[in-house]
């Protein structure tokens, strides 16, 4: 299944006007009450507002599932791309616009499946893009189909008596491969650590992965049902180069130091416990950047034809 549709949509703001979360929103999100996904768009139009990022100079990239309808409510040039492919779009329009600022969206079905391996390259090359990884342990458009993601024994309709495989853990893979510069978590019921990690994901240069942890009312109301009752069975990481999100303190009482800049304990801490960790778990400021990198100077059209001519001329009899 897949399908592409390029947006150009209100790009007229008068860049002298401020710009309110309201005027990044096109139209009412299409989804389910209660998903999680509505929580992930007001805190990214509350970024933009906060940044007054232009539309006109900004992208957003997704692929295929529910969250990837994510272009189409965002006042900015949108590509609604083809399945597990919104990665290798969006560096691409990064290489051909670096000016843009680029944000991507993905579901789990859709980044860690058949996108997995642009997924991995994407994080080795580094370009510099906010990743959202919208994860809800489900395909949720095709209805109700086991993802990576999915827990062990977690019935859907392709797996009736339930997921018989060990999930793909996200934060670990990303942080398992080589060049991986920004990788945090966050969860969509916490919209004060969602918009934290928004803007700490949007000032670092280079590729920043957020796994937003999110909710399906729908298919998947039961996975992440614990944690959001009982927020002793989450635990923030803190650090002073971490995320900063005030105001959590009485609310999340675990909270463990961790230092963004220790890749093995960032591994460490990514591996699956009782606790559900929310936070920054790396970031390296210093990895090379594909769209820096690979930056040539312009060239102009008649330089393009002397050099096709000169190309031309070494195979001349
Ligand atoms: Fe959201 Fe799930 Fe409904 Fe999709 S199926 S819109 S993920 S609640």
């Amino acid at each position: 299944m897949s399908s592409i549709a390029i947006s150009l949509l209100d790009l007229e703001a008068d860049s002298s006007q401020c710009l309110l979360a309201e005027d990044y929103q096109t139209r009412e999100g299409k989804w389910c009450a209660g998903c999680g996904d509505f929580g992930a768009l007001n805190a990214v139009k509350r970024l933009l507002a906060k940044e007054q990022l232009q539309p006109e100079k900004m992208a957003f990239v997704s692929g295929i599932g529910c969250s990837s309808r994510f272009p189409h409510y965002v006042n900015a040039f949108g590509f609604h791309g083809i399945h597990g492919r919104a990665l290798p779009i969006a560096t691409g329009l990064k290489l051909a616009r670096p000016e843009l600022d680029v944000f991507v969206v993905m579901g789990d079905g859709d980044c860690t499946s058949i996108g997995a391996g642009h997924w991995i390259h994407a994080t080795r090359y580094n370009a510099n893009m906010t990743v959202l990884l919208l994860d809800n342990n489900i395909y949720g458009l095709t209805k109700n189909q086991t993802s990576p993601t999915t827990p062990m024994g977690y019935a859907s309709n392709t797996s009736p008596r339930g997921s018989v495989l060990p999930p793909l853990d996200p934060l670990q893979t990303t942080l398992g491969v080589s060049n991986a510069s920004f990788v945090a978590q966050t969860a969509d019921w916490v919209p004060v650590h969602l918009y934290a990690t928004l803007q700490a994901a949007y000032a670092h240069k280079g590729f920043s992965f957020i796994r937003i942890l999110q909710r399906c009312p729908k298919f998947t109301p039961d996975v992440f049902a614990d944690q959001v009752k009982n927020p002793d069975l989450t635990e923030l990481l803190v650090h002073e180069d971490g995320v900063d999100a005030p105001g959590l303190e009485k609310l999340f009482k675990a909270r463990r130091e961790h230092d963004p800049k220790n890749l093995d304990e960032a591994r460490a801490l990514a591996q699956r416990t009782d606790m559900l960790r929310l936070g920054l778990f790396f970031r390296d400021d210093s990895f090379p950047v594909y769209d820096e990198v690979r930056a040539v100077s312009p060239v102009s059209a008649e330089e393009k034809i002397d050099r096709l001519n000169q190309e031309f001329d070494r195979y001349a009899v």
